[in-house]
């Protein structure tokens, strides 16, 4: 099943996605979480995919694992960090033969971060459209993206970051998934201007449900989206009241969705860090999933 097939224009879905867990105690917590969210009927989930090797076969096994044992969609994600060609074409292959049909294909961080100087592989790739093209022409895959609504923080500005987003969707990707933002007007201008230049695939926007002082701080941090002064000004009282703050941030949260789906976006990518509880409470409040559709 691919996440285009997913996703419907009469009714609002919701995704989420996971990161293979460290050691038996995180996929304990992550299996979890799982199987908590399962009968939610999410439209797909994904596992990210790390920087290193051994967490690399952890996001086949995972996503493998959720391919075969359970009733849910999954993606998998894919870097061209230290990767060669051949080495790509091999984890493609492990997907494939995973029974995985969706990869969010992401160029990865160089070890310095976001802002870091890529260094390529001498026989890799350097840029997210050539890992498109890859994916795309070893099997049927139904192909993601990055997108960013305040523009990667490599690029000069939104309109070249948006031209960069356009290219990966004409190499070949399906859809493309947001990172982290608090307010809506970064997604709609960055959705509008996709519009304005023709492309109408779908733009889902990422959500860090805003649990801890920690996630207010270091999300925006990382994806340099602003954070809004009335969303500081509404949290910040309660930095040192978890339980308060917690509410609070699930309420913004709350709202920031409600606005994205009066906008009519067709679902919400929801970062867990592999816990359900959060992920679930919103799905509940906003009416998404399964829920929905059973009779009160
Ligand atoms: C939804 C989502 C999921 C993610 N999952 C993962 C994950 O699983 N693992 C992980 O390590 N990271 C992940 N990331 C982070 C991502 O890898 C980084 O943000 C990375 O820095 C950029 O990836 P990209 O695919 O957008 O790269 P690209 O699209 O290649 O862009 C990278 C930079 O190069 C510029 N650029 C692109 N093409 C060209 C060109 N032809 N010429 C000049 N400049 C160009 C872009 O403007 C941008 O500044 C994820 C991000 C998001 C939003």
């Amino acid at each position: 099943m691919k996440v285009t097939d997913r996703l419907r224009h009469d009714r609002p879905v919701f995704s989420v996605e996971f990161f293979p867990p460290k050691d038996e105690a995180g996929e304990a917590e992550l299996w979890r979480a799982i199987r908590r969210l399962e009968p939610l009927d999410p439209a797909f989930v994904s596992v990210t995919y790390g920087a290193g090797g051994s967490s690399r076969d952890r996001t086949i096994r995972t996503t493998g694992r959720i391919a075969t044992e359970t009733t849910l969609v999954p993606m998998a994600h894919l870097t061209a960090v230290s990767h060669s060609v051949a080495e790509l074409r091999h984890v493609i292959g492990a997907y494939a033969a995973a029974g995985i049909g969706n990869i969010l294909a992401v160029r990865g961080d160089p070890p310095g971060g976001p802002l870091g100087d890529w260094v390529a592989h001498p026989e890799g790739l350097t840029y997210a459209d050539e890992l498109v093209r890859l994916v795309r022409r070893l099997g049927d895959f139904c192909v993601g993206v990055a997108a960013f609504p305040y523009g990667h923080p490599r690029s000069a500005d939104t309109e070249a970051d948006t031209a960069r987003l356009l290219a990966k969707i004409r190499a070949g990707a399906d859809f493309a998934i947001t990172q982290l933002f608090l307010e809506p007007e970064g997604f709609l201008r960055l959705r509008d201007r996709l519009a304005a230049k023709g492309c109408d695939v779908p733009l889902l926007p990422g959500i860090m449900p805003v649990l801890s002082v920690r996630t207010l701080r270091r999300g925006p941090e990382l994806s340099g989206a602003p954070v809004p002064p009335a969303v500081l000004e509404r949290l910040e009282r309660f930095a040192d009241d978890p339980v308060a703050f917690r509410a609070a941030g699930l309420d913004v949260t709350a709202e920031l969705c409600a606005d994205l789906l009066a906008e009519g976006v067709q679902g919400l990518h929801f970062y867990t860090l592999n816990r359900s509880t959060a992920t679930a409470e919103l799905v509940s409040r906003l009416g998404l999933g399964a829920q929905a559709t059973i009779p009160a």
